[in-house]
């Protein structure tokens, strides 16, 4: 595929990625849009011009500030207006419209892209699980439910916000290393959670389960994700209901959705899974991504450090056991709801995808480049998550989230 329109080789938004976000263009009007390169294809202006036909039904709908009512129409219409796109910016040479439809992208600020029902955070990295099991309960790291089922809990949507969103350093309930009473403080032990979401494409009745080899049809799309964590607050406070007031304080996304249908080359198997999964959760094929991922930590008027290296491929549990599990019981997913994997770690200490397990718990202090010490952040600090897929010079890439922790 070649387009007229000039994109870096390096771009994470290449021809074959043409991700969907919402963007407002500096007049406080949010407008659909798809990344291609440096650029967004603004889709209202776009419907405004013929591309899909019906102009005035895709033009309000490109015109509302989020995209559920789009993605509910079906992977039908999506990957229509996605291929109409395509071919559009394919032509054999620069369209006449192409000045009213394409919009610089370092121009305009970026939305939250979708309204986001609710939010499910699993668990879903052997390596995060067994790691953060050392450290919580030595003597017991991966419970007897782990590899049977994909563990996951209920956060909060109202904190998801999207990329570049400032997170506040939270308060809360701290119970000091040795004492018995808590005290109330700001949190110091401010962390980020390299995870990867997705957004939910089609509703399954209450109910009505999704069968695992249908999982995948009820995917729209997937986004960087990054679990801010206060750790002291989550150890006060998790038993036994798990993880509350230590979480719910803000998630970021990052605004571009790839589809999942961007992500087929790129398409692996998950590690082999011992004991092998009851009926409802077997599934075959190539149900991971090979999407490399990094963590970037930036203090304050510094440069980035990365900490961090990993993969999408490390999950033990795929997406489409996650989605077949969270609804085996009837529960219904509506559009927009979100399911992030929980922290990506690999096997190797540098691909470890929180402070947490990079600082084992704080006992061993990471040096950034500036000489300054991290186990936790600081104030002032900004993280950068950053993910792409890439092979035989084909690159699909997520561009990054970013959140700076502020007092
Ligand atoms: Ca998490």
């Amino acid at each position: 595929m070649k387009t007229w329109l000039s994109v870096p080789a390096d771009s994470d938004f290449s021809i074959q990625n043409l991700p969907f976000g919402v963007f407002d263009a500096g007049n406080g009007q949010p407008r659909a849009g798809i990344a291609i390169g440096n650029h967004i294809v603004n889709l209202a202006a776009a419907a405004e011009s013929g591309l899909f036909g019906k102009r005035r039904f895709f033009k309000k709908l490109f015109e509302q500030p989020v995209l559920n009512d789009f993605i509910a129409l079906g992977k039908p219409v999506t990957n229509r207006v996605r291929r109409k796109v395509q071919e559009w910016l394919c032509l054999p040479q620069t369209p006449e419209n192409a000045e009213a439809i394409l919009v610089e992208r370092g121009a305009v600020r970026m939305l939250l892209p979708v309204r986001i029902g609710d939010y499910t955070d699993f668990y879903s990295s052997i390596e995060h699980a067994t790691n953060v099991g050392k450290m919580f309960r030595p003597d017991n790291p991966l419970l007897p439910n782990w590899r049977w089922l994909p563990v996951g809990y209920h956060g909060r949507s109202s904190s998801i916000v999207v990329d570049g969103t400032p997170i506040r350093r939270p308060h809360g309930q701290i119970l000091p290393k040795g004492e018995e009473i808590p005290v109330f403080s700001s949190s110091r032990q401010v962390d980020f959670e390299l995870e990867m979401a997705f957004v939910i494409g089609k509703e399954n009745p209450l109910g009505q389960p999704v069968p695992v080899e249908k999982a995948e049809e009820y995917i729209f799309g997937l986004v960087l994700f990054n679990d801010w964590s206060a750790r002291d607050i989550q150890r006060w406070e998790y038993v036994p209901l798990g993880p509350f007031l230590g979480k719910n304080f803000g998630s970021s996304m990052s605004p571009w959705i790839v589809p999942l249908e961007a992500l087929k080359p790129f398409r692996v198997k998950g590690p082999k899974q011992n004991p092998a999964p009851m009926d409802y959760l077997r599934t075959t094929g190539a149900r991971n991504c090979d999407i490399e991922l990094e963590v970037a930590i930036q203090p304050e008027n510094g440069s980035e450090t990365v900490v961090c290296r990993s993969n999408t491929r490390y999950l033990y549990w795929s997406m489409a056991q996650q989605l077949a599990h969270h609804t085996v019981n009837g529960c219904n997913l509506r559009v927009g709801d979100l399911l992030a994997s929980g922290t990506i770690s690999g096997p190797t200490p540098d691909s470890f995808g929180s402070l947490l397990e990079l600082s084992w718990g704080g006992q061993k202090p990471l040096t950034l480049r500036d000489g300054s010490i991290r186990t936790f952040l600081l104030d002032g600090d900004s993280v950068v998550i950053r993910g792409w897929a890439n092979q035989d010079g084909l690159r699909v890439g997520f561009g990054a989230v970013r959140g700076k922790v502020e007092p």
